[in-house]
């Protein structure tokens, strides 16, 4: 890397994670209002849930009002959820990383595309359990037109990733229904539209990541009360999806060079 990439790729993360910063704090409404039957854009303020107070625009920043806030909300005093400065800051961090690890390149769309969607499912995951379908919908949408800009060649990679991912994940849910859905074999197979065959090493590490977290529920709570305490598996598939964006098709290559010689 020569002077001028490294100096495009910090220009390129600092314009992405401060644009991160901001969709960060829409998604925190895309993640509040879809679940529950609303639309993004209306009404155009965001709302307290307790007291329905307006949030003013100088309370609106993302995480600094938070902080200064104390997690509170300014009229009622009520907690306001640590998931809104989290998942902002998470999505400049991500973003900035994407930024620098794509610099200014057509992979960049669908990249940026699915860290926002595993954000936004990770944030509606842990708060309701739910997987809203309209956000996969939009993403599954978004990314065919994304992948077809960015990665045209590979058409057939991400084509037959997606299907794969949801069949596999799919067939686990069938086996497994306990703690797993099909927002989780739908979100699978829009990995791999996203991934492409990169999505092998992030499935498999989302499963070793479940397995482990079970392991230590059982291992606090006890066998039988650890298995009926369902874990919400979206944060793993999200973990496994952001190493597969950056490492898996690594993985993979060395995979097929040591094992089947090509
Ligand atoms: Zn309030």
């Amino acid at each position: 890397m020569n002077v001028s990439d490294t100096q495009e790729a910090l220009i390129v993360a600092i314009s992405a994670g401060a644009f991160g910063l901001i969709l960060g704090s829409f998604l925190n409404v895309v993640a509040h209002r879809v679940p529950r039957g609303g639309v993004p854009w209306t009404p155009s303020r965001s709302h307290c849930p307790h007291c329905d107070a307006e949030i003013r625009p100088r309370d609106n920043v993302p995480i600094v009002s938070w902080l200064l806030l104390r997690g509170t909300c300014r009229n009622c005093g009520e907690p306001v959820s640590w998931r809104y400065p989290f998942f902002e800051a998470l999505t400049a961090v991500l973003f900035a990383a994407v930024g620098a690890y794509d610099g200014l390149s057509p992979e960049l769309l669908p990249d940026l595309l699915f860290v926002a969607t595993l954000v936004t499912v990770t944030n509606t995951d842990i708060d309701l359990r739910i997987v809203p379908n309209k956000v996969l919908v939009v993403s599954f949408l978004a990314g065919v037109v994304a992948q077809v800009v960015a990665r045209p060649d590979q058409w057939q990679n991400w084509t037959i990733s997606a299907a794969v991912a949801f069949t596999a994940m799919f067939l686990v849910v069938l086996a497994y229904p306990r703690g797993m859905g099909m927002g989780d074999a739908k979100l699978a197979g829009v990995m791999g539209l996203y991934l492409g065959r990169a999505v092998a090493p992030a499935l498999l590490l989302a499963f070793f990541i479940g397995t482990l977290v079970g392991l230590i529920v059982m291992a606090r709570k006890g066998v039988a009360a650890g298995r009926k305490t369902a874990v919400p598996f979206v944060p793993f598939l999200a973990a496994g999806g952001i190493f597969g964006l950056f490492f898996g098709e690594s993985v993979v290559s060395w995979y097929l060079e040591t094992f089947a010689g090509n």
